[in-house]
């Protein structure tokens, strides 16, 4: 699925302009800058991105992709979506847009059947802030599945690659909803892809 070009299907600024549910979902969350679109860029091929992707005030929206080819007529769905969230945790964002943001997200998370699982990316540079807390603790509170995806690990060397997953593994521990596995990648190297294509596919599959 990963070998076909995938297409913008619509971005949703809230939830009632989410598609109807159809194929298994997954997301992909994490702050501003934390390497998210380049990581779905270094997944899938994309169509018409940069378009797309252009567009202002899209970064507040939930945006769909699907595998291209597929008429969505009955029976012809695509066999996945993949959604990229907005990022958050702009350090100067106004309140106002920090509720917005976990309003649509956690209304998105508490009421998608078909969300399969949340891929959340946190900077290996960086490790869990505080807001990447907040955002486990809206997941656990939504008991929507969700992983660790690290970015960026070219920017650290092997063994600082090795504490950190050792680190966040020990505080994914006592959260009820994060799968124990982390995934540690770099788009810029291709580090991590097939492994994340694994867990994405096992995933919607499961
Ligand atoms: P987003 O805001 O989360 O969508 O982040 P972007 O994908 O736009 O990336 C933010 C910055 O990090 C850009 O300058 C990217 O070039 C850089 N970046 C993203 N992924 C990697 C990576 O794997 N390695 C390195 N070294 N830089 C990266």
């Amino acid at each position: 699925i990963f070998l076909r070009p995938w297409v913008f299907l619509r971005g949703a600024p809230a939830m009632k302009f989410l598609p109807p549910e159809g194929p298994p979902e997954v997301a992909f969350a994490g702050r501003s800058n934390v390497g998210k679109s380049s990581l779905i860029n270094a997944l899938i091929v994309q169509r018409g991105l940069a378009r797309t992707s252009n567009t202002p005030g899209r970064t507040q929206e939930l945006n769909f992709f699907v595998p291209d080819g597929y008429s969505g007529a009955d029976g012809d769905l695509p066999p996945m979506a993949i959604i990229d969230m907005p990022g958050y945790g702009f350090a100067k964002a106004p309140k106002a847009q920090v509720d917005a943001w976990t309003e649509m997200v956690f209304d998105y998370l508490r009421g998608r059947v078909t969300l399969k699982r949340v891929f959340l990316l946190i900077d290996a540079r960086h490790g869990i802030k505080t807001n990447d807390e907040e955002v486990m603790d809206l997941l656990d509170k939504a008991a929507v599945s969700y992983q660790v995806v690290l970015t960026k690990i070219d920017k650290i060397k092997p063994p600082a690659v090795e504490k950190l997953l050792a680190a966040t593994e020990a505080q994914l521990k006592r959260r009820a909803a994060a799968f124990p596995e982390i995934v540690a990648t770099s788009s810029e190297k291709g580090h991590g892809m097939d492994e994340l294509r694994d867990a994405i596919a096992r995933a919607v599959t499961d």
